[in-house]
């Protein structure tokens, strides 16, 4: 069990879109239990005007405006103010590193990570140079703004984490462990339109069960993610 907490800092402009996810599920049990804390900081406090304005126009022209240099840079003192362990700025944006399941070991192992959340055409390049340790993306695809990114982030962190799932084997029977996809998986009721629980399943001979689950894994991953096969192969 791991004994300092998680501590993450989001910088953005749309501080009330985080209020669901300290509301629910394994993030609010992480909150509570003291493994993760989450502080968000509201980029308009750290406007430069009285305005309440962090955009400005492109040089050079076109369309859309720009997060400015300052007001991120304010922020991110304030975020690393109340905090002695060593913080990691990361930048949440589509031209960064994509995200996969095997660098979350990565992120569990620090201890403040502060998400830059941008909008609009993004921030300005000299905060990217400067300022940000890290660039991240959640796919090749974008956005209109760094804060689902972010929760995406926190919340496979956060369920990594050990303590944090209630049975460990949670994680380790789980697409992506591995190179594997997961096993199907089946509920009440055994039958359903003649479409019936394979009956292994409900043998209770766990090594036969065991043996089916990994053949199903490998079974699925074929079929859905063949890659992932050849990487194993790679590794080996
Ligand atoms: N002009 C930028 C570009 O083409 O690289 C895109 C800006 S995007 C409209 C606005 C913000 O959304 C970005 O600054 C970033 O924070 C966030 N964002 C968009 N797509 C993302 C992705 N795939 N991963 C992480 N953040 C993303």
């Amino acid at each position: 069990m791991r004994k300092k907490m998680i501590q993450f800092s989001i910088i953005t402009i749309f501080p009330n879109m985080f209020n669901p996810i300290f509301k629910y599920g394994i993030i609010r049990q992480a909150i509570k239990k003291k493994i993760i804390n989450i502080k968000i900081l509201n980029l308009r406090d750290f406007s430069i005007n009285k305005r309440k304005t962090v955009d400005d126009k492109i040089y050079g022209g076109g369309p859309g405006m720009l997060i400015m240099f300052l007001p991120l840079f304010k922020a991110v003192i304030n975020a690393k103010k109340n905090y002695k362990e060593k913080s990691i700025v990361i930048y949440l944006s589509p031209q960064g590193k994509v995200l996969k399941h095997n660098h979350i070991k990565y992120f569990i192992k620090k201890k403040h990570l502060i998400f830059i959340c941008g909008r609009y055409k993004g921030i300005d390049e000299r905060f990217i140079q400067t300022q940000v340790d890290e660039e991240w993306s959640i796919g090749d695809f974008v956005l209109t703004g760094g804060e689902l990114p972010a929760m995406i982030f926190i919340d496979a962190i956060t369920r990594s984490i050990p303590g944090v799932l209630n049975n460990k084997h949670s994680l380790i029977e789980e697409s992506f462990n591995n190179d594997l996809l997961d096993c199907p998986n089946y509920t009440r009721p055994k039958n359903i339109a003649n479409h019936i629980v394979p009956s292994i399943l409900l043998s209770g001979n766990h090594k036969k069960i065991k043996e089916w689950r990994l053949k199903h894994s490998l079974k699925n991953t074929l079929l859905k993610r063949p890659d992932l096969l050849k990487n194993k192969k790679n590794k080996k």
